[in-house]
């Protein structure tokens, strides 16, 4: 016990001299070190270096999606590793992993997005996508087609295009300014028609901003389908088509970014998959190899690498780890079990546990509404007063303080609270079963309950 103790503190100390953190409060870290030091995995739970166990009730960063310790993510590394850990893709290199992950990819994806480019991550995937686009109309004649415009509150991740993109206002607040190639549309207002919007807000909507722009100046139009970081937002019924068809109309790319949606999260391949919409590309990355292992990549429409091939131009755009053999091998492996072991069946079958469970905490707690969930992605608000849908006091620290009385009870969760919003994210992995997932909530009620006693 002296010697866990011991090297809980030494791992402490160490950490608050070495390591900076990211998405942390740098003075916090220094001055108190880390709120939990994690040690293993198994399932739907993980175990901190003291031997407490909390529940994953976020699949840490949504994206363990077959939960902790599965062995077999490891021994296909292992094997991989073994056999051929690292191999180039530049010059037209190749190898087997890379080259049945694209085709297995390619079959998950909606129609005739047969083509992959992969990365390290999801933030490389988004850049690339945005680089590709542009790439696209300049060989099309069209290089004045430059901008893109994604939805304010969307989270593309932290590389210089995907941070432009990101719409949450202190991502870009860190450095200034912002490229002014990004264009930022609030959130589900297409037009002023759809939304019931008056025409004030015209340029706000993805509509005003590209006839404002002039559609010859944009190459594309980036956004979630369930808007994840931002708060957990799903798209009103409609909205992705009729984005689909505007796209059509002004000849705009359309880019989803399923790096939370991909792979099953929501019970479905791909996001976009809820509602049958086949955008010009996605992006990917977390899920693809349940976090064992980093991985991203885009997905295109044929349409787009048959542009390239017409030219004998090389494609200047690559990253070392581009289609990295031994991240393509726990890819596929983690694909196979997702189909073998039918986990989308699950997620399907859970989402009406998730749903209920939601519904019974805005039944016996008087400041959560506006639950949702598509899935295994799932969030609720708090409001001071839901029914006027007056906020908490930001001072109060709503959703932090629901998520620290979870955390105080072995439960991990997100609080969500840009622009004074009170959100708290819940996204277990997809292979929680029933009693799990009541287990989460059952702590979420004590939660809210010491929550609701902090304000007497
Ligand atoms: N897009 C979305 C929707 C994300 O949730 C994230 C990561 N949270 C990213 C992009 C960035 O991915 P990465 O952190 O792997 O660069």
């Amino acid at each position: 016990m002296k010697n866990l103790e011991s090297k809980v503190n030494e791992l402490t100390e160490l950490d608050k001299e070495h390591y900076l953190h990211p998405l942390t409060p740098p003075k916090m870290q220094y001055e108190q070190g880390p709120p939990i030091i994690v040690s293993e995995g198994n399932g739907v739970y993980v175990k901190n270096e003291s031997g407490d166990t909390f529940i994953d009730g976020m699949s840490m960063l949504w994206n363990v999606n077959l939960g902790h310790g599965q062995e077999e993510l490891g021994d296909a590394a292992k094997e991989q590793m073994k056999t051929l850990a690292f191999s180039s893709s530049f010059n037209g290199y190749s190898h087997e992993p890379a080259i049945r992950l694209s085709q297995k990819i390619a079959s998950m994806a909606p129609e005739d997005m047969n083509v992959v480019f992969f990365t390290s991550g999801g933030s490389e995937a988004n850049d690339t996508a945005f680089k590709l686009a542009k790439y696209y109309w300049k060989l099309k004649g069209q290089s004045s087609r430059n901008k893109v415009i994604s939805l304010s509150r969307g989270y593309h991740g932290v590389a210089q295009g995907s941070t432009s993109a990101t719409g949450i206002t202190e991502f870009n607040s860190l450095v200034g300014p912002k490229s002014p190639d990004y264009l930022h549309a609030e959130p589900h207002l297409l037009d002023c028609e759809l939304g019931d919007r008056s025409h004030e807000d015209y340029h706000k909507s993805v509509r005003g901003i590209i006839e404002q722009e002039g559609p010859e100046n944009i190459a594309a139009i980036i956004l979630e389908p369930i808007m994840g970081a931002g708060g957990v937002f799903t798209p009103p019924e409609g909205y992705l088509q009729a984005l689909r068809d505007l796209c059509d109309e002004k000849d705009v790319l359309m880019i989803t970014d399923e790096i939370i949606c991909g792979f099953g999260r929501t019970g479905k391949n791909f996001g976009v998959d809820n509602w049958n919409v086949t955008p010009d590309m996605l992006t990917f990355a977390k899920g693809s190899t349940s976090g064992y292992i980093p991985l991203g990549g885009v997905v295109m429409r044929e349409k787009i690498r048959d542009e390239m091939v017409k030219t004998d131009d090389v494609l200047f755009h690559g990253f070392t780890y581009s289609g990295h053999p031994t991240s393509c091998a726990v890819a596929l492996k983690n694909l196979e079990i997702i189909e073998r072991d039918n986990v989308m069946d699950n997620v399907n079958n859970m989402e009406q546990v998730f749903k209920a469970e939601l519904q019974k905490l805005e039944d016996n707690h008087p400041h959560v509404t506006k639950s949702r969930a598509v899935g295994l992605l799932g969030a609720f608000e708090l409001y001071a007063d839901r029914d006027k849908e007056k906020p908490f006091d930001p001072e109060t620290g709503a959703s932090f303080q629901v998520v620290d009385e979870c955390f105080k009870r072995n439960l991990i969760l997100r609080s969500i609270d840009w622009n004074g919003s009170n959100i708290v994210a819940i996204a277990p992995p997809l292979i929680a079963n029933k009693e799990e997932i009541e287990e989460i909530f059952k702590i979420i009620d004590e939660g809210l309950t010491a929550f609701e006693q902090s304000l007497k």
